[in-house]
Formats: C-alpha cells, structure tokens, sequence
C-alpha cells in the first residue's frame, strides 16, 4: 500500500525583511508542497487601489477592491518592490479588506496536501490549527541593513538611515493596528535570523517541521 502521508499545514509569519519569503520558498520545495505569499495579496490591493485614483485610508473603497480581487492580479509585475509594501500595509488595516480575504487563505491550506503560508496572521487569524507555527524575526537594524544591500547590489541609490525609517514605520504599522495584528501565535517557535544564514535559519525551521511530524 503507498504511504499516504497526514496534509502539513506551516504558517510562518513575522514583520518585513526578516527572511520569512526565502524560508517559505525553501521549505516548500523541499517538503513538495504549495507555498502562498501571503502579502501579495495585500500588495495587490493596494497597487489596484492606487491605479484606480482610490483613498487607501477610506475603508469602504480598499474593501470593495479586495472583493473583487482576481487571481491574475498576483501576477502583476510592480507588486515586489518598497512602494507595494507600504501601499500594502495601508490597505491591510482595514478589516473589509482582511475578511475579503480569509476564504482564499483558508481554502489554500486546505489543499490535499497542506500548504506552506506566510504572512502576518497566518498562525493567529488564518490557520489558528497549523501543524507547525514559525515566527521568523530580526531587529529592525539588521532587517534595515539586509534590505539596503540587497537594492545597492541591485545598483539601486539608498540609505540605510532611509530604509531604517520605512522598516520601523511599516513595524509599527503591522504591530499596531487593531485587526489581526503582528504579533507571535502563542504556539508559535519563534526564529531570530539577526545572528543565521539562511542555511541556518533552513536547518532550524526544517527541525521543526520533522519533529513535528515525527511527533
Ligand atoms: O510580506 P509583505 O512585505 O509582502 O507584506 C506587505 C504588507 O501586507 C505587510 O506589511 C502587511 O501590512 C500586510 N500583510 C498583512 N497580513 C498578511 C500579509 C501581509 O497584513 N498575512
């Protein structure tokens, strides 16, 4: 009889920069399951709200954007960069926006073989009965600097008191509103990566997920 192995769900949030995107991608290949960014969703409405002339800060506007959210509108080409994630963190305190949003999330992990998830609500809001919870953090300093080297390799003009500045603004943003906010699910291990590579951090998380699994 073939092994049918148990769905794996794996939720892994934490603020912006601190390596959360590069885990999920990894663990994802390497357990051969589905992996969503969840902040491209919120990226995605707030580019929509943007190019349609909207008040990301009016909440009936941003919320009737994320109820017509599309799935072809995750793949448009300016949803990466700085300017999509503040616009992103914006739209992201309304709580219209957040419920708009919730099936998809839910129905995603619900997949036949789990899913990886990551984001800023996903052990809290989204999948409050993941298998395995990470909270993946770093001090704003490091997260500041990780970030600055990666647009000045990219030949990209910026300054890490700048960058420092957005990181801490988009913290307080994402920490501080009153729905779904940042914050670590009690049950969550929580990842700092200021001292680890990225193997590190991999070999960590990676733990995790086989004890868990074992267990
Ligand atoms: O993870 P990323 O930087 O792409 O997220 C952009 C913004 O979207 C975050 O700063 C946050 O405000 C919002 N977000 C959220 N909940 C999620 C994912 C992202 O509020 N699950």
């Amino acid at each position: 009889m073939p092994e049918t192995r148990k769905p794996l769900v794996v939720a892994i949030d934490g603020p912006a920069a601190a390596g959360k995107g590069t885990l999920a991608k990894r663990l994802a290949d390497h357990l051969g399951l589905p992996y969503l960014d969840t902040g491209l969703l919120y990226r995605a409405i707030g580019k929509l709200a943007q190019v349609a002339g909207l008040d990301l800060d009016d909440p009936q506007a941003a919320t009737a954007v994320a109820e017509r959210l599309a799935p072809a509108d995750l793949g448009r080409p300016d949803l990466r960069g700085r300017e999509a994630g503040e616009l992103a963190s914006r739209v992201a305190i309304h709580p219209g926006v957040r419920a708009a949003l919730v099936a998809f999330q839910r129905d995603f992990a619900a997949g036949p073989a789990g899913a990886v998830l990551d984001g800023r609500d996903i052990g809290t809001v989204i999948c409050p009965d993941a298998d395995v919870k990470l909270y993946v953090t770093a001090s704003a300093e490091v997260r500041a600097r990780r970030r600055t080297d990666e647009l000045l390799a990219k030949g990209r003009d910026v300054a890490f008191e700048a960058i420092l500045d957005e990181v801490r603004a988009r913290d307080a943003r994402d920490s501080g509103r009153t729905e779904a906010p940042l914050r670590p699910a009690d049950d969550a291990v929580v990842i700092d990566t200021s001292a680890l590579t990225p193997d590190e951090v991999f070999a960590r998380a990676l733990a995790v997920v086989m004890a868990r699994r074992a267990g």
